[in-house]
């Protein structure tokens, strides 16, 4: 069977506007620059679209899964549906420890598996370094967003369309 390719999609200061906080309500949830855009053409040219998540809000109670699905049915509705799976890692390090948090790969070998999916031919795009390194784990090839200086890492732009302009030109 012939494997998928697929887009790993980091949730928040990729899909929705990081607020420096934990975002669980779903009137804080706002979308980034273009992302049913994004995601609308990612899907078009056949690549799986699985977030990847760390709420670790949840593991200190900060918030309840029934306030983080309503952001995530949000996400949803925003995106026309097109998003294939979200995945999210409860834990936090303060209350226990994690393979699924990244920078740990957990999530994303479960995907890997599930879907059927090459990792050599699929991406992730995330705001922080340990999206980067869950990645690199797998071999997946990263894209930094986000306001990072220069040089922070192998390849940074600034958003999730910028990331979608390379993925599609390197496919
Ligand atoms: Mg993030």
């Amino acid at each position: 069977m012939t494997k998928h390719k697929a887009v790993f999609l980091d949730r928040d200061g990729v899909l929705n506007v990081e607020r420096g906080d934990y975002t669980y309500l779903p009137e804080d949830f706002v979308l980034e620059y273009k992302v049913p855009e994004a995601v609308a053409l990612l899907k078009q040219n056949n690549f799986l679209l699985i977030v990847v998540t760390n709420q670790g809000g949840l593991a200190k109670k900060l918030f309840t899964r029934a306030q983080m699905l309503a952001c995530h049915s949000k996400l949803q509705q925003n995106c026309n549906n097109l998003i294939d799976a979200i995945y999210y890692a409860p834990a936090h390090p303060s209350v226990s420890a994690s393979l699924a948090r990244k920078p740990d790969s957990l999530m994303l070998e479960k995907a890997l598996a599930k879907f059927n999916i090459n990792p050599e031919a699929s991406w992730l795009v995330g705001d922080q370094l340990r999206d980067m390194h869950a990645a690199e784990k797998v071999q997946v090839k990263g894209i930094l967003v986000g306001p990072h200086p220069p040089g922070t890492y192998i390849m940074q732009v600034t958003n999730l369309w910028e990331a979608t302009q390379i993925i599609l030109n390197q496919a």
